[in-house]
């Protein structure tokens, strides 16, 4: 899954609108994030398989680290205590962990059974979303636009930064996420150099997030 973490993240925003956005995608992308550094040092592996799924050329056969989820609980808890660390908010502190959960729930949804659930053991889970072309296209867009506009809604761009480059990240993740269904990977190195250009988009998301400011709602009685 691709544009749908990137919907939770754009949608967490309305939940604590003190979190930026740059890190709840740095939350929501954290797994995806760290994968291809360690598929450049060789501690994680990925095959191209056409056909795998419907959906994915890819066959996610070892990655223990980044997506099993005893770790991945780990990471989520880390990930919630430095955030505690460093802003004192226990309930960005929260939701910053559960963004960091949400990947592998995601994950889970959308893979074959290839999801460790422990680094070491035998047991792997997955629904399959991906083995049908249309279910994923409509529960990745679903979750992808109602987060946009969550984010959309309950933010306003303070000056004209704030909205181009705001509406500048939507278009760039809609283009890669039809350029990466376009065809196969030449190679493992090309998929993990591409991958980690993702992380530019944690800055963009710090970027857009100072230029709007959070839409006070009346409280809720
Ligand atoms: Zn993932």
């Amino acid at each position: 899954m691709f544009l749908g973490h990137f919907g939770v993240a754009f949608g967490s925003k309305r939940i604590v609108p003190t979190v930026s956005l740059g890190t709840l995608i740095l939350a929501a992308q954290l797994l995806d994030l760290v994968w291809p550094v360690l598929l450049l040092l060789g501690v994680e592996h990925v095959r191209i398989d056409p056909g795998n799924t419907a959906f994915t050329p890819l066959d996610f056969y070892d990655y223990p680290i980044t997506h099993s989820l005893l770790l991945v609980l780990i990471w989520s808890l880390l990930f919630g205590g430095v955030y505690y660390g460093l802003r004192r908010g226990w309930k960005g502190a929260v939701l910053v962990g559960c963004a960091v959960l949400s990947h592998w729930i995601l994950d889970f949804l959308t893979h074959r059974p290839d999801l460790p659930l422990s680094p070491w053991g035998q047991s792997f889970a997955g629904l399959g979303l991906w083995n049908s072309v249309p279910a994923t296209l409509l529960v990745e867009w679903t979750i992808f636009i109602v987060g946009v506009f969550l984010y959309a809604f309950s933010t306003r761009p303070i000056d004209r930064t704030g909205r181009y480059a705001f509406w500048g990240l939507v278009a760039f993740l809609v283009l890669s996420s039809i350029a990466s269904m376009a065809g196969v990977p030449p190679n493992v190195d090309a998929i993990a150099y591409t991958s980690l250009f993702l992380w530019l988009l944690v800055p963009w998301g710090y970027w857009i997030d100072r230029h709007r400011q959070p839409v006070s709602r009346p409280p809720t009685a």
